[in-house]
Parts: C-alpha cells; structure tokens; sequence
C-alpha cells in the first residue's frame, strides 16, 4: 500500500530534508584526499546530532554507520572505514538518511575530488540530469514507470548503464516503502502518481555493464566489471502541481 502523507508529514519530511541539503553543502567542502571514509562518517554524524536528528541508516538491517560511501566502481552501500581514504581522482558517493521526528529524508550524490577525466565527468552529470528527469515526472497523473523511463532513456542515450538490482523507494514513517521506483522500464505503467506520495528517487548508474555483485562484508555493492559507477537522490513530494525536492533547499 502507497501512504499518502498529510501537509504536517510532509513539513517533517521537508525539515529532515533540508538538514541533508545541509550535510551535502559541508560534505562538498569537506571531503578531501587524505580523509578517511569514516572521519567522514563521524563528522556527518556528529552534525546530526547537533542538528537534533537521527540517522536513519545506522542500525537499519545491521548497517554500521551513518553515511554510505561508496568510492569508484562501488555502487551503492560502502561501509565507511578508517583504512580507507579519499585518493585524488576518486568519485566518491555518498548517500544518507535521517529522521525527524518519525519521519525520514533520503538523498544522495557522487563527488569529484580533484581532477577526473571529461568521460568521467560526463557519467556524473548524466546521472544527476537523469535524476531531474525523473523529478520533472512527478506530478500528479502520471504513472510511476513514467518516472522509471525518463531515467532510463536518459541515461542509455548517452551509451551509459542503469543498475537493476536497486531500486528507489516510497519513503515517509519508515524508510523504504511501497512503491518500488524502478531506474527502467516502458512508460504509463504502474499507479498514478498522486499528491501526498513521497519518493525517494535515486538513479544508479554505470560506465559499464549493469550488473553488479556484492562484497564479502555483505553490503558494497560494487559493478561486477569494475567500471566505475554514480548514484544521485532525492526525496520528492508530489504535490497538486509542481513536485517538491524536500532535499533541497
Ligand atoms: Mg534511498
């Protein structure tokens, strides 16, 4: 079942947001080569805290930490670590959540540090582009694999590749919920988009094959032929007209 969310929800929704927005302005400033994955973590952490919210991701299925960081060829879902550390050249996704009040905000979005050549260049810029596509598609009406397809034909026109085995998200009380947001498929499929849905939408996207596998410590996703890989999101409230990036201020 999709929850509609009320205006009161969405405020929560749109505060626990906008604290992100802010972690993602710091995290642009702040990560730098030298820096451990999990100095990162506990900076991004520690600002939550200051900021009265929770992280949503510690703890949810046993995951570690507060922050998914994954570097290069990982997908999605790296466990931030001390023996880790940003190198030069590094595109670096880094994907959070945090709850306030019962409610939850999820966004993310894959950084150069330092100098990164133009096809790697191009593969953020698609993915973050495919990603407004996908918002441009949220007014009600629409159907949801609208939103899936706008990614998809953004992405593969540009000979890049959508990830399958993840998916975006309904998102509110808990932090996934129903519906499933696909990156792909045909479009005016699936229900109606309606106001008071909220969706975290997250394109995943690589310079290879889609396939991915994941690593012996049972979460990092990585691209199963090493090519390197992108990940934007944003949480996205349907609204009566135009949709709102509650991720962004
Ligand atoms: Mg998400």
């Amino acid at each position: 079942m999709i929850v509609l969310k009320s205006a009161r929800e969405i405020g929560l929704m749109r505060k626990a947001g906008h604290i992100l927005a802010d972690v993602m302005d710091r995290l642009r400033a702040t990560v730098k080569p030298g820096l451990s994955t999990l100095e990162i973590d506990q900076e991004v952490e520690a600002f939550l805290a200051q900021r009265c919210a929770t992280p949503s991701f510690k703890g949810y299925r046993g995951f570690p930490a507060t922050v998914c960081v994954s570097i290069n060829e990982e997908v999605v879902h790296g466990i931030p670590s001390a023996a880790r550390r940003i190198a030069e050249g590094d595109i670096v996704g880094l994907d959070l959540g945090c709850i306030v009040d019962g409610y939850h905000a999820d966004c993310a979005f894959t950084l150069a540090v330092g100098e990164i050549p133009v096809n790697v260049q191009k593969l953020l810029d698609v993915t973050r582009e495919s990603l407004d596509l996908a918002i441009k598609e949220c007014w009600p009406g629409r159907r949801l694999s609208d939103v899936s397809h706008a990614v998809q034909a953004h992405v593969e026109a540009h000979g890049l590749s959508v990830v399958r085995a993840f998916v975006g998200h309904g998102i509110g009380r808990a932090l996934h919920e129903e519906p499933q947001v696909p990156n792909f498929g045909d479009p005016g499929r699936g229900p109606q988009l309606r106001p008071g849905m909220v969706l975290a939408l997250e394109p995943m996207v690589t310079m290879g094959s889609w396939e991915v596998r994941i690593l012996d410590d049972g979460w990092t996703a990585v691209t199963k032929d090493g090519s390197l890989a992108a990940h934007f999101e944003h949480t996205v409230a349907v609204t009566e007209g135009e949709p709102e990036v509650l991720t962004r201020r």
